[in-house]
């Protein structure tokens, strides 16, 4: 702002010093003085402003302050006095001056900051229509908080009642940047995007509005929640000169319905998502569903009995089981997905990024797993099975509503057959999840009905071209389906926990298998490859399995070959560490599978635990026609001879193949081309040509 042309009134005995200094200010451009306490006849040529000496000089003048204020009018008046003074100063502005200042305590910027305002606040009240003016000090004196800024978005005036509102004490006087600031958050905490949408923004571009809810922040005190009406400031001829509004504090009521809105959304007793919640953040996973073309799961679960719990323990219990439900639903839900309860003992679950839509029934199977464990409620134990109903979306639904229905229709499934166990609604999940069960339901029982066989697929020594030993592989005779290899079962072994006893097995009919093959072909060297699971090697058991067998068997050690094939295990689980070192002291040889295809580090190859890798067989199912493939397999090996580790190529099935792996000094290999996996008695017939001086190699090749 420009400087103002200052006329001063007053004695200056009041303010000596500073009458000298006001004449040096940039923002004074040009000073008069009257110590007659009158307005001069040419004032309106000169004076912009004036400076009142609220000292002795105005008693003297015997007039009352309000009456010399008036009088001069329409000039903005700032009143001066001293800190010890101060009362004078805010008498006057009681009086119709625009502010006071203190000349012990002021600063040039300050003073600068009072003038600009004194005079724009003038200048608009100068332009306001009668009406308004009448209308503004009504205002000012009402309890409701009034701003009114002008069309740059100065703050002109601010009511008592908005101080205190605002907490802004009498003297603070916010600048033009305080549009920006002043409630700039809206009723949700937002920041508002658009400045348009700011409440002084829009008054002073002569928006009229009621009830913008909005938040007032300042470090000072806790959020205010105001409710503010605005609308334009025009002059005698209507043209926009700025905005006011007017506001009250409507904390209390907006906390009640943020209350109130949150017991609309959210279950009272469990504190879960309640139907309408749920559905609302459902509708918007399946949007992010959509968008992402990945597939979504909606559970519904039931809990069995809980008619009958509520019945006999009480209603108070059946409350207090159903929080504990809840809690651990939501403790055992993955970060994103979110769960409800649908009325009574329903609960949903919404289930994202799970990638296969089959991967669904992992997360069911873990909610059935703890939701089944005991429950400690008040002094009762009580078991709760639930029945879990799976849709997915797509093909079981495509809305939030359809896809709960068909989640209850499947949970309802569940319970026909019994109850604590999950079912998916779509019929080939279904399906897949049948054949599933029955084959670990049959899987435990396949040992003791002796429905577990070992094939054996020899190896042969690409020096010499003998057979020197041989790898068990596991079947299943499957009373209904036939002959399954492991990849249809295992898995199911695996996560099932059965893999140790059949494990077991494998171990001692291998062993026994071998030694009675060595005895009667007198081929005490023959070996034995065994392929253990990762989960195998976190049992401080399988050492001892190990012990007996090779006890019982009288075998050498050295025969025994174990097949593992994590590579990253070996690096950093001590337990798993400890194991191998023992089955090491043991003297059997342990082996890394499917070599060149997982990862594995050569740390891992050169802790002193591996005497072998296999060479897995997609590297050498390609690896006439790979380059790089090529690369790997001669590389793989010639690091092994430096480490003085055995290398099998696993997978040969053509001759080429086989030549090229002699190329590269491989050592054994096992593949199709030398004989595919087979029942021990074939075995035995080939082992008898074998000692007969027949190579299998040579009787294999077309
Ligand atoms: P693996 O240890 O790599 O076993 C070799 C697999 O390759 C066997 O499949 C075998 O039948 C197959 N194979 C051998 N030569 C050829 C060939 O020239 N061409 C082709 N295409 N395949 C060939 P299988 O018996 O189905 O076993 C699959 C996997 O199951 C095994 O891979 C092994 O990791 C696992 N496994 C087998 N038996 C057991 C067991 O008793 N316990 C454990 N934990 N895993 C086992
Ligand atoms: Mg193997």
């Amino acid at each position: 702002m420009s400087g103002h042309s200052i006329l001063y009134l007053g004695s200056g005995e009041f303010a000596a010093d500073y009458l000298g200094e006001l004449e040096t200010l940039p923002c004074c451009t040009y000073l008069t003085r009257s110590t007659t306490m009158e307005l001069p006849d040419d004032a309106s040529f000169i004076v912009d402003l004036i400076i009142l000496e609220a000292g002795p000089s105005i008693a003297q003048s015997g007039q009352s302050l309000t009456d010399l204020i008036n009088s001069l009018a329409p000039y903005p008046v700032i009143a001066l006095t001293r800190s010890e003074y101060e009362h004078r100063g805010i008498a006057a502005v009681r009086a119709g001056a625009q502010a006071y200042i203190s000349v012990d305590n002021i600063s040039v910027e300050g003073q600068e900051a009072i003038f600009d305002h004194a005079v724009k606040r003038a200048d608009m009240q100068s332009r306001l229509s009668s009406t308004d003016v009448s209308v503004l000090s009504i205002l000012k004196n009402i309890n409701d908080g009034v701003i009114v800024v002008d069309s740059a978005g100065h703050i002109l005036d601010i009511n008592p009642a908005a101080r205190t509102v605002l907490g802004i004490s009498a003297r603070m006087q916010p600048d033009s940047s305080w549009e920006q600031t002043f409630c700039c958050v809206d009723e949700h905490g937002e920041n508002y995007r658009n400045s348009a949408e700011l409440p002084l923004m829009r008054a002073r571009t002569g928006e009229k509005y009621s009830g913008q809810i909005a938040i007032y922040r300042s470090p000072e005190q806790p959020d205010v929640y105001l409710s503010i009406n605005g609308q334009g400031l025009y002059d005698g001829n209507r043209e926009l000169i700025g905005g006011v509004i007017t506001f009250r504090d409507v904390t209390e009521s907006q906390r009640k319905t943020v209350e109130l809105e949150k017991r609309a959304q959210f279950d009272e007793l469990t504190g879960l998502a309640n139907r309408n919640l749920f559905v609302e953040q459902l509708t918007r996973a399946i949007g992010r569903s959509q968008r992402k073309s990945a597939p979504l799961a909606t559970l519904f679960i039931d809990l069995d009995r809980f008619k009958s719990i509520n019945d006999t323990l009480g209603h108070d219990t059946g409350d207090a089981l159903l929080c504990e439900v809840a809690k651990r639903l939501q403790a055992n839900l993955r970060v994103g997905d979110f769960s409800g309860r649908w009325g009574g003992d329903e609960f949903v679950v919404c289930l994202e990024d799970f990638g296969e839509a089959g991967n669904a029934a992992a997360a069911a199977q873990k909610l059935l797993l703890v939701l089944s464990e005991r429950y400690q409620v008040r002094s009762s134990e009580v078991y709760a099975t639930p029945s879990i109903g799976i849709a997915i979306y797509p093909e079981s639904g495509t809305s939030a509503d359809a896809l709960i229905k068909a989640a209850d229709v499947a949970m309802f499934e569940a319970k026909k057959r019994g109850g604590g166990r999950f079912q998916y609604y779509s019929p080939m999940l279904n399906a897949k999840l049948e054949q599933r069960e029955e084959l670990e339901g049959g899987l435990r029982h396949a040992l003791v009905r002796n429905e577990f066989t070992l094939h054996y697929q020899p190896r042969i020594d690409l020096t010499s071209n003998r057979l020197i030993g041989l790898e068990a592989l596991l079947r299943w005779q499957h009373p209904r389906f036939g002959l399954l290899p492991p990849a249809r079962f295992l898995p199911i072994l695996e996560s099932s926990g059965l893999i140790h006893s059949a494990g077991e097995w494998v171990i001692e009919t291998a062993c026994r298998q071998l030694a009675s093959w060595q005895r009667r072909f007198e081929l005490p060297d023959l070996s034995i490859a065994i392929n253990l699971s990762p989960q195998q090697l976190m049992h401080k058991r399988l050492v001892d399995v190990v012990a007996k067998t090779l006890t019982d068997t009288s075998l050498d050690p050295g025969c025994i070959e174990l097949e593992i094939c994590d590579g990253e295990m070996m690096r950093h689980r001590e337990n798993e560490h400890g194991i191998l070192r023992r089955l090491r002291k043991l003297g059997v040889r342990l082996s890394l599978d499917h070599f060149g295809t997982r990862d594995v580090s050569f740390e891992s190859i050169d802790s002193g635990f591996i005497d072998s890798f296999v060479l897995d067989q997609k590297l050498i199912a390609d690896v006439e026609d790979n380059n790089s493939h090529q690369r790997i397999v001669r590389a793989a090996i010639a690091m092994a001879q430096g480490l003085d580790i055995e290398v099998t190529a696993e997978g040969v099935e053509t001759v080429r193949q086989l030549e090229f792996l002699k190329s590269c000094n491989c050592d054994l290999a096992q593949g199709f081309l030398i004989s595919r996996p087979m029942q021990p008695e074939k075995v035995s017939a080939i082992l008898r040509a074998e000692i007969a001086g027949i190579s299998l190699l040579a009787r294999g090749m077309p």
